[in-house]
This record gives structure tokens, sequence and C-alpha cells, in this order.
């Protein structure tokens, strides 16, 4: 039995012009994986109607399945169902059902409907109306050259939960669907080269599990993707690679598929009872977010300082003017002063750690001693005794102001991780002692 295809479509202008990202592929093509099926391709096209007949028609000749996602909307440049009919050779009829679905939906949201929106209750010939629980637009189902075809709209959390309703069960079922899992590895604080030179020996090409990597703001993915027999099979061969890399990498490795690095410190400071502040410079606050994402952070994150300017860190945080005119905003000194600072004044009661970031994000304000991309990064502990510990270290990466305020802010969640689970870190840490008076 032959593993069954399927081609991604997404119609829009806006995705065409690159002002919109086509979120929704990324979305399917790892839902299809899951349930077993092949991507052949993915392919954007803009609002015209001659070239998404073509793209409809080479999709259908290539995949079993093709899911076309965008263009069911009511205004003129939506133009799927339209292009749709004419690649079956049929027209397009009104479907009551859909109609009255559309005006029942208007009816909710107490507001007339437009008639444009009578469009949305056109269906080509022979082809069938795909229910949408949380819009106006449904979708459609139709066969086209042997090829199953969805259409869905291109609003996102709507395509996502057709997709659920209607169309995995479909896929779900089908005969040949191989058995597969995929798994992701995430580790911070240590480059991607490092570790796929660490791993190499299970990067062959073709090799099952597949190994693959991919880098985002300090975090690097690794990714396992099995294949077997049967589930058990493909689930066997994706523990087995798992335990292999962990053996090697296993304290670099913070959290598999969906966890987050916050997510993940949130957990070790809630278990050991203990809290979280930070001092944030350069990072101007993109690191509480980062924790404020997780649910349930409020049981470990008391505070966040975002203390730009020089003044701003001596009059919030305490640090001593001489400090910073001595070895500059951008230094070790500065930012265990800042990290220290924040901690003394907080009174705490148990517990505590502070993270605190200065940095050059850029594109001035480099120089040669502290290029653009350099950020120091302080990770300093109170007991309840008074007893501190700080540790800090240099963060160097080339990349845009965004990209290095991320990166600086994940390494600095890692060095948290680090600190509270005693793990070496792979960046030169310098610890230091000091108490509070
Ligand atoms: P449409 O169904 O073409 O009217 O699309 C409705 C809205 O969904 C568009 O204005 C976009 O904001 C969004 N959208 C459409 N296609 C995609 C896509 N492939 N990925 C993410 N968002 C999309
Ligand atoms: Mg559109």
């Amino acid at each position: 039995m032959e593993q069954p295809t399927v081609y991604l479509l997404s119609c829009g202008d806006e995705l065409l012009f690159g002002h919109t990202v086509d979120t929704n592929s990324a979305w399917l093509a790892e839902q299809c994986t899951l349930l077993g099926w092949r991507i052949v391709g993915h392919r954007t096209v803009g609002d015209v109607t001659p070239e998404i007949i073509a793209a409809l028609i080479e999709a259908a000749n290539r995949a079993d399945a093709v899911i076309v996602t965008g263009g069911l909307g009511p205004t003129l440049d939506d133009r799927t169902r339209q292009a749709l009919a004419h690649a079956m050779g049929v027209g397009l009829r009104e479907d009551p059902e859909a109609l009255a679905e559309i005006q029942a939906m208007f009816k909710r949201f107490n507001r007339p409907m437009a008639e444009a929106n009578r469009v949305q209750a056109l269906i080509p010939d022979g082809a069938e109306r795909i229910v949408n629980p949380n819009g106006t637009a449904p979708g459609i189902l139709a066969t086209l050259q042997g090829a199953k075809v969805f259409c869905m709209p291109g609003v996102p959390r709507e395509m996502r939960e057709m997709f659920k309703q209607s169309a995995l069960p479909v896929l779900k079922g089908t005969e040949g669907a191989a058995h597969e899992v995929m798994r992701r590895l995430h580790l911070c604080g240590r480059g991607e080269s490092d570790i796929g030179s660490a791993i190499r020996h299970l990067m062959g090409e073709r090799s099952n599990p597949e190994v693959g990597t991919a880098v985002a703001e300090a975090i690097v993915t690794v990714r396992l993707y099995a294949k077997g027999d049967s589930r058990a099979e493909a689930e066997k061969a994706a523990h087995k690679a798992e335990t292999d890399i962990r053996k090697v990498l296993g304290n670099d490795i913070f959290g598999v598929d969906g966890e987050t690095l916050a997510g993940n410190v949130v957990k070790l400071l809630k278990e050991r009872g203990a809290s979280l502040v930070t001092a944030e410079s350069c990072t101007g606050g993109m690191l509480s977010s980062l924790i404020v994402d997780v649910p349930g952070a409020s049981a470990v994150f008391r505070q966040g300082v975002t203390a730009y300017a020089n003044q701003a860190k001596t009059a919030l945080l305490g640090v001593p003017p001489e400090t910073l005119e001595k070895y500059g905003a951008v230094s070790r000194e500065t930012v265990s002063a800042m990290a220290e600072g924040l901690l003394r004044r907080g009174g705490f009661d148990r517990q505590a750690y502070c993270l605190a970031t200065t940095g050059v994000a850029g594109p001035d304000g480099g120089s040669p001693e502290k290029p653009v991309g350099t950020v120091w990064i302080a990770c300093s502990r109170l007991d309840a005794n008074g007893e501190g510990l700080t540790r800090s270290m240099r963060h160097n990466s080339v990349a845009d102001r965004r990209a290095i305020r991320g990166r600086a802010s994940n390494t600095a969640l890692d060095l948290l991780r680090r600190t509270i689970m005693r793990h070496q870190s792979n960046y030169p840490v310098e610890e230091s002692h000091w108490k509070r008076d």
C-alpha cells in the first residue's frame, strides 16, 4: 500500500506579497505528517482565477488529497470556489443549508447580512459543503481528477477548527497512512553546529528516525521523525534515538514537543518554592513577557523592572553610579549590580532569583570592545538566610535588534535553569558570593 500524499495550496495576494505569513500551511503540514500522510508540495497563489485553476489541477495531479486555504470570503478578491468549479468543469449552485447557516450566523452577531455574503453559499455542483462552526464561510469538499479537495477559510482559527472536525476524520481513516512519530527535543545554551557535531552519528540520510536540527532565538530543536510498520515500532525507533541523544546532550535539553524554556523555568521554581524577579535593560521587558506567557507564572514571578537609562539603573536597582562610570552600562559589574540590587530591595522571605540583562542591541552604539550583539547576563540568587550568589556571563550574537534581544532573553532563562539544576554551562560563567547587609 502506497503512503497517501497531500498537497497544500494557500490562496491570497496578502500571502504572495509577504504581508501575511502563511501559518496555515505550516500547521497543516504538521497535522498531516502526524496522520501519516506524505506532503508532496506547498504552494501559494494570488487571487487570480486562472492561476488558482492551474494550481488546483496541478495539485490534484500530484497528490491524493489537496488542502486549499483562503479565498472563500465574501469579497470580490476571494475566488477559490469559482476556480474550483471551473477546474471541475461544473457550475456553482446555491446551497440552501449553507445560506441558512450564514443567515443564522449574522443573526447571532445581531448584524444584517450583506448581499455579498450570499456568494458564500455557492458550492460547485457535485461538491459537498463543510460546516464552519466559527465563521460565515462554509468549506467545500470536492473530487478533482480523483483527488479529494478540501477548501477551507484562510482565517487560521476557523481553518483549524474546520480541519479537526471535517478533514481530520477523513484523512485519519485512510488506508496506507504510515505509522510515524514526530518528537522534538529543545535545547538552549549551545550552538546548533556544536549540537549537530555531537549527534552526527544519528543524522545520516534516510536513517530511521530521520534526525534534523533547526534554530530560532538561541533555541535549538532536534527533530526525530520515525517510521515503522506499526505505531509501536515507530515509537520504539524514536525512543531509541531519543535515548542516544539524551546520553550525549542530556543536561542541555530543557523540553520536548510543545514545552517552552520559560515554562520549564517556572516549573522548576515552583517545585522549589522559589520566586523570580527580572531587571532588564536591553531586553526591555521581553524576558518578563516570556515568563508571563506561562500559565500559572504568578506562583513564582514577583516583579519585572525595565531600567533602560543609567539613572534608572541607579534609582530603581541601586546600581552605584561609580560602577556605571568605571565599567560602563554593558559590563559584568553592572549586570551583577542590577541583579543583586533588585534582590537587596525585594524583601524576600524565601529563596529568590533575579535575572538581569544589559547589552548593545544595535544597530548603532557598538564599539570594538563591545560590538553590537554583546549582552551581559546575570543570574543572582538570594537565600532566605541572606547569602547571595551571582553567576554572570557574556553572550554575543550577530543579528538584528529583535533577534539579539530574543536570543539574550532565552539565554538568560537557560542560565537560570542551569543554575537551579546545577548543570554546567557551555559558556564561561563567573561566580561570586555576596551577602545581604
Ligand atoms: P480569506 O479566507 O482568503 O478571506 O482569508 C481571510 C484572512 O485569513 C486573510 O485576510 C488573512 O489574514 C488570513 N489568512 C489567509 N490565508 C492564510 C494563511 N495561509 N496563513 C495565515 N493566515 C491566512
Ligand atoms: Mg483572501
